[in-house]
């Protein structure tokens, strides 16, 4: 079955993508796609636009996000509503991924962002008759592109950071989950953002890229890494900026010294969290054999407690894609073949409908299985039991992703030690998957998960340009090095390297 189908009417007739409800499979309504005409008059509306946003300064800009913030927490049970009906997910899991987290966006950067971009005096250490403002300007219109896993938040917390940078923003959501990504035009609709400021324009592949190709000044983009390379090669070519937050295979290593109770806990959450659709889900999980038995033992045990549902109280919705229902059979079926063991779940729940899956645990698993190496958005905890911390790590960094992983010890000196040797963007330490939802933290992948980062100074930051503005200090009517050249120039700036790097206090004082 399709949740979503493009349909035309005649030849000239507007495209238009039909939606359905993964849980219900009932009609939910349509959009229509946007030409690509249209994407580049949304690129220029959004330009014309930007430098009235840019004047509003750090204030005015602030005021407008909280007047945003009041909204989402006013018309909270609407926008739940529009995301559950989207994504079949409990309403418990949309607070938590998207509204929460969303009002943490809305009230953090507004705060924050005067002081992280304020313009800086920044002292010289060599050239002292100058001085340096480094400014961070911002880059104009950022093109934000996003997925269908988190499709409020993963819409909204770019547009925030790109909007308090003082740009304007053109965005794509997901044509799997469109009305989640309106919400965000929505939102600051109601909180009387002045027009095109930021601008949804709708539909799938071919508006993104559409938008890559329509003159923006920086894409932010978030989703597979195929797309996210076809974007990194049209970004090459035109030399546009662009932020890709790609796919992860998350790893999780359990420690001999681990509480094996909370860890267990932890496995489960952070496989099986919106179904284990989302980048930073737990998809590997290695444990020391000291605690394996029990370690497997409390996760089946939790894994077969858990309730799938399309209403009223759950904790697992459906497979929001149908096309990842085929890529967990693949991945269950080759690891069966493979010799690995089923302890629980296995196969689709047909009784819920036909997009729900049993959440699933398999041991003897190794690293020549699919499931092992391809990104899965599935519930899926496949357990690898490991000599010691050392075979973990080989066996952690044995993939091409490099997003985010978890390590499980009660020793934090210890945690830090293995954290470091991971490759990977991110790591948490007895918690799985909290890093996007730590603010402060700057969120991206490592190897094939992405390129650049998004949240924190280091978020805000990618969506301006440092300008660095280099001031004379003392107006003198002539400068050394300026013409004409004469040996006695050359001299004297031999001498002032000699001095500079040649001696104790040249190398002190700069
Ligand atoms: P996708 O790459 O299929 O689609 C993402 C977006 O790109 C959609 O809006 C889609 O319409 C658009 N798109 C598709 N082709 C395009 C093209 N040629 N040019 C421009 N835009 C195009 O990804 P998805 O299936 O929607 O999302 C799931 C993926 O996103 C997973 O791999 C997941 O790990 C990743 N993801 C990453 C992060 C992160 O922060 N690293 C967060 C969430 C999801």
């Amino acid at each position: 079955m399709a949740i979503v189908e493009s349909v035309q009417n005649g030849s000239n007739g507007p495209r238009r993508m039909k939606l359905s409800s993964p849980s219900t499979e009932t009609p939910i309504g349509e959009i229509t796609v946007t030409t690509a005409e249209e994407v580049r008059a949304a690129v220029r509306r959004a330009r014309a636009a930007q430098s009235g946003w840019e004047a509003t300064g750090f204030d005015g800009r602030r005021r407008y996000m909280e007047k945003a913030l009041k909204v989402l927490l006013r018309r909270q049970e609407e926008f739940i509503d529009v995301i559950v009906r989207e994504t079949g997910r409990s309403r418990m899991e949309t607070i938590m991924m998207e509204i929460f987290p969303g009002c943490d966006s809305l009230a953090y950067y507004p705060k924050k962002a005067k002081k992280i971009l304020a313009d800086q005096k920044v002292p010289l250490h060599l050239l002292k008759n100058k001085k340096m403002v480094l400014s961070y300007r911002p880059l104009g219109v950022i093109g934000i592109i996003t997925p269908w896993n988190g499709p409020f938040i993963l819409s909204l917390n770019p547009t925030v950071q790109a909007l308090m940078a003082g740009n304007t923003v053109v965005l794509k959501p997901s044509e799997v989950t469109p009305f989640s990504g309106k919400l965000v035009a929505e939102l600051f609709r109601d909180a009387g953002l002045p027009e095109d400021i930021v601008i949804v324009v709708e539909g799938d592949g071919e508006t993104g890229a559409a938008l890559v190709d329509a003159g923006v000044d920086k894409i932010s983009f978030t989703g597979s890494v195929r797309t996210g390379r076809k974007i990194g090669e049209a970004c090459g070519r035109s030399l546009t900026p662009c932020t890709l937050e790609l796919g992860g295979k998350d790893p999780m290593i359990v420690c001999a010294d681990a509480d094996v109770v909370r860890a267990a806990g932890g496995a489960v959450f952070g496989a099986m969290m919106n179904c284990g659709q989302f980048c930073s889900s737990t998809e590997r999980v290695y444990v020391v054999e000291a605690v394996a038995d029990e370690f497997i033992g409390r996760v089946v045990e939790k894994v077969k407690k858990l309730k799938l549902g399309t209403a009223g109280d759950f904790d697992l919705g459906p497979i929001i894609w149908p096309n990842q229902l085929e890529i967990i059979e693949r991945h269950v079926q080759d690891a069966i073949a493979k010799g690995a063991k089923l302890l629980t779940g296995g196969k689709r729940a047909l009784e819920m409908g036909k997009l729900f899956y049993e959440p699933t645990v398999l041991v003897d698993v190794t690293h020549d299985m699919a499931l092992m190496r391809e990104e899965r958005f599935g519930p899926i905890v496949p357990i690898v039991r490991v000599r010691d911390e050392n075979e973990a790590l080989r066996l952690a960094n044995d993939c091409v992703y490099g997003l985010a992983a978890n390590v499980w010890t009660k020793d934090n000196d210890k945690a830090i030690r293995l954290a470091k040797r991971i490759e990977a963007g991110a790591v948490c330490v007895n918690d799985s998957a909290i890093t996007y939802g730590v603010t402060e933290a700057p969120f991206g992948g490592r190897k094939s998960s992405g390129v650049g980062q998004v949240n924190g100074d280091a978020g805000l930051k990618s969506y301006c340009f440092a300008q660095p503005i280099v001031l004379d200090r003392f107006g003198i009517k002539e400068e050394q090095m300026w013409y004409p050249y004469t040996g006695e120039k050359v001299k004297i700036l031999q001498k002032i390297m000699k001095w500079v790097w040649g001696t104790p206090l040249g190398r002190m004082m700069t």
